[in-house]
């Protein structure tokens, strides 16, 4: 069976440059043949070398339906970009209903109402792991992975058995800076970067207090969104609400940043970012924490 290269992009800056750092290599199969020779793909390699040319990689992207609007936008960039189609996956087979918003099926049909935490994280496997899978199939499959060189201590993907994760940052020696400097000479850099340090849902719970103030003033809608679902946890019988931060609501959080009051746009008292630049500096800070680590597939 002929062998599927594919590369997972989830809105995040290193996804989406590794799809541009392979796109370039396209015209040189010995970096493809080398690269997956040093990656233990010795199979792989040699179908490459073979064909005498470089594979044709499939990217795909696992949508929830909650994504930011900043991410769907970027989807649209990269694509134009790299001249090629970014296939969405959806956790249903095409023609189900459950398409139209499959967080919500799960979160009112399957998990009667738990909205998912860092410790009940049902959406990450439903709506990223198990349509990937699904997409990925029987065939031998090499999965590319945007983790960097400066980034050594990061956990690996865990791989189907016939899915092999090969990393050609780690390989390249490219760190951040290196990543940065290529988008920021090629598609840019997502637009959430200005107030939010990764991709992933717009109530993602692994977000910080400060990218939540950013959620309520750069998407008030959708801020108000995610303050419905905590309200519909509310069990009147116990007084128990689930929370998507820790010990504080996102109804209180929104009355104390309006007390706090907004001034030129930006809210007083807020220690979120003010900059892309700034912004990812927290990026780099929350890729050091062994929590927002298990969130990579989501955003890297
Ligand atoms: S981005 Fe956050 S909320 Fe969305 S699937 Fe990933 S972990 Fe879950």
């Amino acid at each position: 069976m002929k062998t599927r290269h594919i590369l997972g992009i989830s809105g995040g800056k290193d996804s989406a440059a590794l799809a541009i750092h392979l796109a370039r290599k396209e015209g040189d199969w010995r970096y493809f043949c080398e690269l997956l020779a040093a990656s233990d793909c010795a199979d792989a390699a040699r179908e490459i070398e073979q064909a005498r040319q470089a594979p044709a990689i499939e990217h795909f992207f696992t949508d929830t339906g909650k994504e930011l609007p900043e991410v769907y936008e970027y989807l649209g960039i990269l694509e134009k970009f790299l001249g090629k189609p970014v296939r969405r996956l959806s956790p249903f087979p095409n023609g189900s209903d459950a398409n139209a918003a499959p967080f919500d099926h799960f979160l009112w049909a399957e998990h009667g109402g738990l909205l998912p935490s860092r410790r009940q994280r049902w959406c990450t496997y439903k709506m990223k792991i198990k349509p990937m899978n699904a997409f990925v199939g029987d065939a031998p499959t090499i999965n590319y992975v945007g983790i960097r060189a400066d980034e050594a201590s990061r956990s690996k993907l865990s791989s189907l058995k016939n899915v092999t994760a090969v990393y050609p940052f780690v390989r390249d020696g490219l760190v951040r800076d290196d990543i940065v400097a290529l988008l920021e000479e090629t598609t840019g850099l997502p637009d959430y970067y200005r107030w939010r340090s990764r991709s992933g849902c717009y109530f993602c719970f692994f977000q910080r207090k400060s990218e939540w103030l950013g959620l309520r003033r750069e998407h008030p809608d959708l801020f108000e969104k995610a303050m419905r679902y905590e309200e519909e946890t509310f069990d009147p019988d116990t007084g128990r609400m689930y929370t998507w931060m820790d010990k504080i609501s996102l109804a209180d959080l929104d009355q104390e940043a309006g007390s706090m009051g907004e001034r030129d746009g930006e809210i007083i008292a807020s220690d979120g970012p003010r900059s892309w630049q700034e912004s990812l500096l927290a990026a780099n800070l929350a890729e050091d924490d062994p929590h927002d680590q298990a969130c990579a597939v989501c955003s890297l």
